[in-house]
């Protein structure tokens, strides 16, 4: 079967049975497999309700899964490594979101990719433009590198609070 690329953001700001955050995504990733590529783990400011700090990165993963599959199965992965159901944006042990693939755009519903938020995320942005910087983002046709540098300058220009 042809083999299908993902990239995936990670997230943690919650202890779990592996350790750190950054243990806890370390372990993520051993688990999901299909590893090609990993960015750096970085640490970022919270985003929404939790004032504990991320650490996040991206991967990217070859899989035959379909989007769906692949979703179904990180999400299993959040339920094993003790996400608990709350708020959205609360404090977890492990997000796993699918932010691209190779197949373009996603949309059913459940699942949108790219996702929906990444354009405007630092935290996804910067580890990805690690390992993706020429991936082209199939809705506003702009490398991954190009959103990376627009986000710099817009914060460059508009230096406001970001409404988290
Ligand atoms: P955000 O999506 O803004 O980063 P979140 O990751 O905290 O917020 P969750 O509670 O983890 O939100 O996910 C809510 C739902 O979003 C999931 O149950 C899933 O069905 C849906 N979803 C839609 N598109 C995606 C995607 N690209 N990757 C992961 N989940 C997605
Ligand atoms: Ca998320
Ligand atoms: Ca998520």
């Amino acid at each position: 079967m042809a083999t299908t690329s993902y990239v995936i953001a990670l997230g943690s700001n919650r202890w779990s049975r592996f350790g750190s955050p950054a243990r806890t995504i370390r372990a993520a990733l051993d688990r999901i497999g299909g590893v090609a590529a990993v960015a750096p783990v970085i640490a970022s400011a919270p985003v929404g309700p939790s004032r504990r700090r991320f650490a996040n990165t991206a991967a990217i993963i070859a899989t035959a899964e379909t989007p769906p599959e692949l979703l179904a199965r990180l999400k299993a992965i959040e339920r094993d490594f003790g996400r608990r159901r709350g708020r959205r944006w609360a404090a977890r042990s492990i997000d796993l979101d699918i932010i691209l693939w190779s197949g373009g755009c996603w949309a059913d519903s459940g699942l949108i990719v790219p996702h929906r938020d990444f354009r405007a995320r630092t935290f996804v942005l910067a580890p990805l433009s690690r390992i993706a910087a020429n991936w082209r983002d199939p809705v506003s046709g702009r490398t991954i590198r190009q959103l990376t540098a627009r986000g710099a300058r817009a914060r460059k220009v508009d230096p406001a609070p970001r409404g988290h």
